[in-house]
């Protein structure tokens, strides 16, 4: 069974990597929920806690984006995943939300930290175009 939102990420790759793989490599790193319902990605994580996974064409691509992506579907890549449980490393869908960099940074100054990864995503973006 394919879901729209597999859809959408295949199609949004431009590249050709087959989406099952990728979404068993997926979910081939994610723990069970814990008691907070926080999904830890036990895979590679950056310096900021952020899960990385290999993606399409050998790209590496932030766990929790891609969580984000693959339960909800489409949203606009400025846009920044969010959690509301403020752990990094958690990619339960039921965690996360979308918010602008802004909103990103606010909520970063606001759980004591510096918007570190906001910068990361930034830096990927640009490198994008
Ligand atoms: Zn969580």
């Amino acid at each position: 069974m394919v879901a729209p939102n597999e859809k959408y990420i295949h199609s949004k790759s431009r590249l050709h990597d087959q989406p099952h793989t990728i979404k068993n490599r997926f979910y081939a790193n994610v723990l069970l929920p814990d008691e907070r319902g926080c999904m830890i990605w036990s895979g590679y994580k950056n310096k900021q806690g952020y899960g990385h996974l290999r993606g399409f064409d050998e790209k590496m691509i932030l766990a929790h984006r891609f969580s984000y992506a693959l339960h909800f579907g489409p949203f606009d890549s400025s846009l920044c995943v969010l959690h509301h449980c403020d752990n990094p490393s958690c990619v339960s869908p039921e965690h996360l939300f979308l918010g602008t960099r802004k909103d990103n940074m606010q909520d970063c100054s606001r759980k004591g930290r510096i918007g570190g990864t906001a910068k990361i995503n930034i830096l990927r973006k640009n490198n994008d175009k």
